[in-house]
């Protein structure tokens, strides 16, 4: 492997954006610059192509493109749908249900929320990753008004019964949000049959620009702004709006949709090849969480004995770039939240890392990764 090559197995982290995604984004940039609130000719045509996206992905999740707001990503979109929410509920309505496995975004949202005296449960994941619906029915109370449970985890890859857990909420009343930002893409569906209030989706993990993402909030949703300034996006998203990054946004939509299935077929072949191969040729290894219920992309591998971030940069050093858990908690020594959820001990969660794919990566490059990581554990663990 030479110097400038590398390879670059932390998708879940972010993606490469797409050449003919960044072709659409130039073609419109060079082209097009108006503000789409400006009422001449060259702003309406800008709000046009604004509202054509916003239709696309509408189309794609099938809601009605008045269900969508367009967000600088799923950051935003999950700050939104919870703070949005809870501001609109009565004294009494104080109370969520949410999973201790959720994504940073989710959890800090919460995390404000009961600084401002609303109640928070948090369920755990069960050895496998995955909550239970009948778990979450069994914690809903009177005051209860929203459950957020994110649909697809960002370190394991495991799906959550999102379509369940909807079901047995909204009987309550109770709103439903699910964070789907590693779901879209990787598993085909719809917000009506899912039966979601709200879902948040996120442009930089499919290949798209980073700063884009969208909300889907199901028509007649009482929801409030928490930012303010000229109500672009029905008021809930007050500023400018980024077209060239939306446009980005919605041409890497318009790919997954071309060949879903060809893709992810290619995707989980490879990581199948990588996990197999490790659980075989390294000694003491074990994937973290269902394998099953998973998208193709993400394994979560512990190494017996080997430090997550002594392999990091041992990693990093031949070029390859991989996480432990999620980007955002790497720089910080915590074990992971969701393997500790889980019920794995500090010291196996801090043993295993993430594997994430994309439909860039090559046979060849998980065959220099194979190599590269038996060396590792020979130099730690010794031959065997
Ligand atoms: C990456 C990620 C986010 C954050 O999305 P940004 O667009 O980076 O703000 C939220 N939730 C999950 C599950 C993610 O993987």
């Amino acid at each position: 492997m030479q110097m400038h090559e590398y390879v670059y197995l932390d998708n879940a982290a972010t993606t490469k954006v797409d050449p003919e995604v960044v072709s659409a984004m130039m073609e419109h940039m060079l082209v097009y610059y108006a503000n789409p609130s400006s009422s001449h000719f060259l702003g309406r045509s800008e709000r046009q192509i604004l509202e054509n996206a916003r239709q696309k992905l509408a189309n794609y999740i099938n809601c009605h493109s008045n269900e969508l707001v367009f967000t600088s990503g799923g950051t935003e979109a999950d700050n939104i749908a919870i703070l949005g929410v809870a501001k609109m509920q009565s004294e009494k309505k104080n109370h969520i249900i949410s999973s201790e496995i959720e994504h940073k975004a989710v959890l800090s949202s919460l995390g404000e929320l009961e600084r401002q005296g609303y109640s928070v449960t948090y369920v755990k994941a069960n050895r496998d990753g995955i909550v239970d619906p009948e778990e979450i029915e069994r914690l809903v109370r009177p005051e209860t008004f929203l459950v957020s449970i994110m649909y697809t985890n960002n370190e394991l890859g495991t799906i959550q019964p999102i379509g369940q857990i909807a079901h047995r909420v909204r009987k309550y009343g109770i709103l439903m949000h699910s964070d789907a930002v590693q779901a879209l893409g990787k598993i085909q569906f719809n917000v009506k049959d899912l039966g979601v209030d709200m879902l948040t989706v996120s442009s930089h993990k499919i290949h798209g620009p980073k700063g884009a993402g969208a909300l889907y909030i199901r028509e007649g949703t009482a929801i409030s702004s928490m930012s303010f300034g000229g109500n672009q996006e029905r008021g809930l998203r007050s500023g400018t709006e980024n077209i060239p990054a939306i446009i980005g946004f919605v041409k890497a939509v318009e790919m997954l949709q071309a060949d879903f299935w060809a893709q992810n077929e290619k995707i989980k072949n490879l990581r199948e090849y990588l996990e197999q191969s490790i659980l075989s040729q390294i000694k003491g290894t074990a994937v973290n969480g269902c394998k099953k219920n998973r998208i193709s992309s993400i394994s979560n591998v512990n190494f017996n004995n080997i430090d997550s971030d002594y392999l990091l940069k041992r990693l990093s050093s031949e070029h390859i770039c991989i996480s432990s858990g999620s980007a955002c908690q790497s720089s910080s020594m915590e074990p992971s939240h969701v393997l500790t959820s889980m019920g794995y001990s500090n010291d196996s969660a801090n043993n295993s890392v993430r594997f994430s794919l994309s439909r860039d990566n090559t046979k060849r490059e998980i065959d220099y990764v194979l190599d590269v990581l038996v060396r590792i554990d020979r130099d730690v663990n010794g031959e065997m």
